[in-house]
Formats: C-alpha cells, structure tokens, sequence
C-alpha cells in the first residue's frame, strides 16, 4: 500500500518537510504541494529570491515537473516513491539522519530531539 504525500500532510497537519535537498510545502489551496530546492536558488517574477521551483505534487499524489526541473526530476520522484512506500517514518528517518527537524528544518542540538528526529514543537504541531 501506498500513501501520497498530500495525505500524509493532511494527517499530520503539515506545511513543509524538509526531505534531502528538498523542501515540499502546502500550497495556498491547502491540497497541493510545491517541490522546491533549499540550495539551488531563483528569482521569481516578482524579484524575490527563493528555492528553485520545482514542480507541483497534485493531491493524487502525482508529480507534475516545473520547466527546468529535469536534472531534479528523478531525484524528487525517488524521494515521493520512498515517501509512499514507508510513510512519515521515511520522512522522520531523512530528518535524523540529517540532523535536522523535518517539519521546520532547525538544527537538531537537544538530544532526545536529535534521536527523536524532530523536536519538541513540531512533536507536539504534528501529533507524532
Ligand atoms: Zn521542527
């Protein structure tokens, strides 16, 4: 069985994870997600600088590519295949291992977060 990951930020009231080099986060309609680069960044439109876009996951759990993604594209599709596969322990294990909350992206330094994954905040924001 597989969960798309639109479900699983409903379950766990999410707004972004913090996935490798990616950052997923809740689009204004509250149904789709954006895929973004945290390191590679762009200036969108409007002149703001920001996270290469990187395409939109409809809620199907469905990845639609932005132009100019294709050297990601693969990358984001094993992350969302991963995702579904394993859930939010895949997304909670990325985190560990990084260091880092996966909800939020803040260091990890306390060590029962650090072993935990996330920290206190989210543990609580995310009903984990
Ligand atoms: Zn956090």
């Amino acid at each position: 069985m597989t969960t798309a990951l639109p479900e699983i930020f409903t379950t766990h009231d999410m707004k972004a994870a913090y996935i490798g080099e990616f950052k997923f986060s809740l689009a204004r309609d509250g149904a789709r997600l954006w895929v973004t680069h945290r390191f590679v960044r762009e200036f969108n439109k409007f002149g703001t600088e920001s996270g290469k876009f990187l395409g939109t996951i409809i809620p199907d759990g469905g990845y639609r590519p932005a132009q100019g993604s294709g050297p990601y594209v693969q990358r984001v599709k094993d992350v969302i295949l991963a995702v579904g596969e394993e859930g939010i322990e895949f997304i909670i294990r990325n985190g560990k291992e990084l260091g880092e909350c996966t909800f939020c992206g803040r260091r990890l330094e306390d060590p029962e977060s650090v072993i935990r994954g996330y920290g206190p905040v989210c543990k609580v924001n995310h009903r984990l």
